[in-house]
């Protein structure tokens, strides 16, 4: 063992240490003794025993621990110490910027133990609320976490959407005598893209020629397949095919192995024929189009033989901005700014629901807070007419599943949106107890982020999505479907059971800023694949619909 190998050790511990409030005066010394080590000129491993403990700066205990390393290539302090912390907690280390104070306070106050959920909370604005976060350390950790994330190699739909719209457009005008398409899990609209997949007429060579001038690593070249990396880490295929065989082509890579084997079966599907368009395949067959993104399940080819689909939602179809959080919690803007923005972009309304008061790390409203707001809501609801703000909350749904304040508050909201935001790791037991009690509350009227989960960095905790479904239907509460492109939650694959039962679904952007209320798209675009339409969809209700929908709501109440 080196010197370096052991000076790290100490400096790891003691960083340890810190992140663990432990023994400040010993955290000292391990990162003095790292100090102290790291500027030997001679090497410890090559020393007689007896002589490492007078080496200055390091003594008898330091010293006794520099020899356990050598003999036995381990260091049993800070195994003790890395057994007892978090992996996340361990990788958030290695990112820069983010020292072991600033550490212990996300760890410790705000409970949060991966730094994909640290990444979130950055983009809620969660940290800058925080002692030592200032809005500018909270942007440094967030492009920081997002460059690591990133090395990973998979990334969320909205995160490599515009690269891979601007790549197919340069590649198209680049080699204009030949023809490209986005195939695979893009065309697909999956929330998570591992692999970028172009179907072309380019020649192999001339695509591998470009690539290799422009820096991309060379994976894989054949004479009909170039796998090329960028410097994001993401792998993009190009297949070669032939101008004849090019929908033939693009159809055969653009949807999942169980529709295309149901394909195979259900029609005379031939590799060598030729068409002139995707549409073409379908009518050949004569089959009702099916749309890309919703050529995942096999039952969908029977469900079009039957003319069962119906027009999906648009994004144009999203009338209202529901769930959105302002600086009177953990939001980015004023509630004014919100609020005339949306009208401006001509949305019809909006439902503003801050956090509740158990939110402490998000600001949540305490009830003295909630009555200022109302009051600011019923001024604002004057000046914008006809345009309207609802006045609702996101409760969280405590650890026994109950709301977070009494029943004369919740009275006083529009509209209740209840989440779970502690206590997440839990079993399905407790998971569904918990929402079970919420949804049974006759004041929800929707139930937020199922499952809680942060795609690419947290799972959800463990659900029963099909009793979450009756429930939702037997006490008529609406299941959102949380747009951020990070959580898209309530997962797609879920949606047709809730529809085909009657539950309504609603698309919000859980904005905590303006921008955040583009994320509607990335909803709107997991919902196309559900066959989702703009009638089962609550923020697709005009402001007279939503009106009465609440109504209807507030009869739960009595
Ligand atoms: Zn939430
Ligand atoms: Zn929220």
């Amino acid at each position: 063992m080196d010197n370096n190998t052991i000076a790290d050790n100490f400096s790891i511990l003691s960083k340890l240490m810190d992140i663990h409030g432990d023994n400040n005066f010993k955290a000292k010394s391990y990162a003095a003794a790292a100090f102290t080590i790291e500027k030997l000129t001679i090497q410890l491993s090559e020393m007689p025993f007896d002589k490492i403990q007078s080496v200055r700066g390091i003594g008898a205990s330091i010293g006794k621990n520099v020899i356990e390393q050598i003999q036995t290539g381990s260091f049993s302090i800070l195994q003790e110490y890395i057994q007892k912390t978090p992996e996340g907690i361990l990788t958030m280390m290695q990112i820069k910027g983010i020292g072991p104070k600033k550490i212990a306070t996300i760890w410790k106050e705000l409970e949060i133990e991966t730094i994909g959920e640290l990444l979130y909370a950055c983009e809620e604005n969660r940290l800058s609320n925080y002692k030592g976060f200032g809005e500018k350390s909270q942007q440094n950790i967030k492009e920081a976490i997002s460059f690591y994330l990133g090395s990973q190699g998979s990334y969320l739909y909205q995160e490599i959407e515009n690269f891979t719209i601007h790549l197919q457009d340069n590649l198209e005008k680049k080699f204009s005598d030949f023809r490209f398409s986005i195939a695979g899990s893009f065309a697909l609209h999956n929330e998570i893209i591992s692999e970028l997949c172009f179907i072309t007429t380019t020649p192999i060579p001339i695509l591998e020629d470009f690539f290799t001038l422009q820096g991309f690593e060379i994976k894989l070249f054949t004479d009909n397949n170039l796998q090329v990396v960028n410097s994001l880490k993401l792998p993009i295929h190009f297949i070669k095919t032939t101008d004849d065989l090019f929908y033939n082509c693009v159809f055969e890579h653009s949807c999942s192995d169980t529709f295309l084997n149901a394909w195979k079966e259900q029609t005379n599907w031939n590799d060598s024929k030729s068409f002139s368009s995707d549409k073409a395949i379908f009518e050949s067959n004569n089959i009702p189009f099916i749309p890309v993104y919703q050529r995942e399940n096999a039952s969908i080819i029977q469900d079009a033989i039957q003319k069962k689909l119906k027009p999906v939602i648009q994004v144009n179809d999203i009338k209202s901005i529901i769930h959105s959080h302002s600086n009177w919690s953990d939001g980015a803007e004023p509630l004014e700014n919100m609020a005339s923005t949306a009208k401006e972009k001509g949305y019809e309304y909006l439902v503003i629901s801050d956090h509740s008061q158990s939110a402490f790390y998000a600001n949540g409203l305490r009830v003295e807070r909630i009555v200022s707001q109302h009051q600011q809501i019923d001024e604002l609801n004057k000046k914008l007419h006809p345009f309207r703000i609802f006045k609702s909350i996101e409760s969280d749904i405590l650890n026994d599943g109950g709301l977070d304040y009494s029943d004369d508050v919740l009275e006083s909201f529009d509209i209740v949106i209840a989440s779970i935001h502690s206590n997440l790791k839990m079993t399905e037991e407790k998971a569904m107890m918990r929402l079970i009690n919420a949804i049974e509350n006759p004041f929800t009227s929707i139930l937020g982020h199922m499952t809680g989960r942060l795609l690419l960095s947290r799972n959800g905790y463990p659900v029963d999505h099909k009793r979450i479904i009756d429930a939702c239907v037997a006490n008529n509460v609406v299941i959102e479907l949380n747009a951020h492109p990070r959580r898209l939650d309530i997962d797609w694959r879920w949606i047709k059971e809730a529809i085909d039962k009657g539950v309504l679904i609603s698309i919000n952007p859980d904005a905590h800023s303006i921008q955040g209320f583009d994320d509607c798209k990335y909803g709107v675009l997991v919902a196309q694949k559900a066959g989702l339409t703009k009638y089962q969809n609550l923020s697709s209700y005009s402001l007279a619909d939503f009106e009465e929908f609440l109504m209807e709501q507030h009869q739960k109440r009595n």
